[in-house]
């Protein structure tokens, strides 16, 4: 924690003059994340988030107001995608993040250049922040893995392996999505237990998963595993993740090799990328292992990640139905979940995936799997929460849902508090279901 102390990117007195950041429930100057956006009649660029508005990267650098390696990241940030800077690793991404927060404070050198350096985030279009490579998906939350594993093995929900692997699959990353994207209910084989035979048809158990997506930053030469005290070096940043799921089809193909089209219709991932800076006030140890458990084996364990390596960080799932906005009801919220009910810590997942000499490389999206709780009301998925589709979800307007329908709306937000800072938020990872084709 001496680290937060003494970052003044960090300090809770500092204020922006840019109005809107101050008190902001997402983005004030203590946030500061990255992302890709267009203004109205220009193109895609690299921006950060301030308040309402958004900073442009390359229109600062053409004002001259960056010198140094701040200069250098910031040019790394003006294109359209962040994967230079985050290949340029944490000294280019906390020298930006310095000379932005300088720029942006009371009193900063932006504020004459405000007309040229700042647009209005409402009229701005958000675009992909990174050409994600690879995209592998963790299944770190175990109560996920419990309440799951209970629907199909309900005396052995958790299989021995899980307490040692960090289990993950390689998902698809042409299908990862930028939070508002459309998206179509998927045609697959289903076949329900009553069912002779499967057929080919729309998808009839939608789900959403909420997870947290890491962002890879340099990456690690082919043979050449991470050791986990060198994993924070490797991470970028984190958005929040829907890793969008078909029941039906799932667990009708998975035996025995696992997801595949029941998963890689689309992902979708939250449009600002907060970074690992802007999260050290909210990290915290690693909750200890239930009696019983054994210790992770000695090339996942380390020091530091147990003593600093969870993250504080409040998750909310949210359903606004097309009957809500028809009648101008407010989304409904489904469930509230905080990350440090997740099993592996994120740099157990990066140690983990190259230990065998698996190479990451920059723009790898990483998801942590679902992140569910053990009790009602902090379920990650329609799956937990309808026990299976046994039990109807109660939407508090009439309307009940076992899986999505079409014209549902689903939100995720995430923030991290702490008292004595100031409060971040990641935005919001928007999608609504359409129709088959
Ligand atoms: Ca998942």
């Amino acid at each position: 924690m001496n680290e937060t102390m003494h970052d003044p990117t960090l300090d809770p007195t500092r204020t922006s003059w840019v109005a809107s950041a101050n008190g902001h429930a997402e983005f004030p100057i203590q946030n500061l994340p990255l992302g890709v956006f267009a203004p109205a009649g220009g193109g895609p660029r690299g921006g950060i988030a301030i308040g309402d508005s958004i900073f442009d990267i390359g229109a600062a650098v053409g004002c001259g107001l960056f010198a140094g390696a701040a200069l250098a990241a910031a040019q790394e940030a003006s294109g359209r995608s962040l994967n230079a800077l985050l290949d340029a690793g944490s000294a280019a991404r906390r020298a930006l993040r310095r000379a932005v927060s300088d720029l942006l404070a009371t009193g900063g050198a932006g504020r004459a250049y405000a007309a040229r350096i700042l647009h209005d985030a409402a009229a701005c279009t958000a675009h992909m922040p990174v050409q994600v490579g690879n995209f592998t998906d963790f299944f770190a939350g175990i109560e996920h893995v419990i309440t799951a594993g209970r629907i199909t093995r309900p005396d052995n929900p958790v299989l021995p392996n899980y307490r040692y692997v960090p289990v993950a699959y390689h998902s698809r990353a042409s299908s990862v999505r930028l939070s508002g994207s459309p998206l179509k209910r998927p045609n697959g084989q289903r076949k329900r237990p009553d069912e002779a035979a499967p057929s080919f048809g729309p998808c009839r158990n939608l789900d959403y998963e909420i997870e947290l997506g890491i962002w890879i930053g340099p990456g690690n030469p082919v043979g050449e595993p991470i050791p986990i005290a060198q994993a924070p070096h490797h991470i970028a940043g984190f958005s929040l993740l829907n890793d969008w799921s078909a029941r039906d089809i799932q667990s009708w193909e998975s035996q025995p090799l696992g997801p595949f089209l029941g998963k890689s219709f689309s992902s979708f991932v939250s449009p600002w990328i907060v970074t690992p800076e802007a999260l050290a006030p909210f990290r915290r140890a690693q909750p200890p292992r239930p009696d019983g458990d054994p210790a992770p084996l000695p090339h996942l364990l380390d020091g530091d990640d147990q003593a600093h390596g969870g993250l504080d960080i409040d998750f909310e799932v949210y359903i606004h139905s097309a009957r809500m906005r028809a009648e101008g009801t407010p989304p409904h919220r489904l469930s509230t979940v905080n990350a440090s009910v997740l099993y592996w810590t994120v740099a157990q997942m990066v140690t983990h995936h190259t230990s065998n000499g698996c190479n990451l490389m920059p723009g790898d999206l990483l998801g942590t799997g679902t992140v569910s709780g053990p009790d009602v009301g902090t379920e990650g998925c329609l799956l937990e929460m309808s026990r299976g589709g046994q039990k109807a979800i109660d939407l508090g307007n009439g309307e009940t849902r076992h899986y999505l329908v079409d014209g549902d709306d689903i939100v995720f937000r995430a923030h991290c508090r702490r008292p004595g800072m100031v409060s971040i938020g990641f935005g919001e990872c928007r999608g609504r279901i359409g129709p088959a084709s």
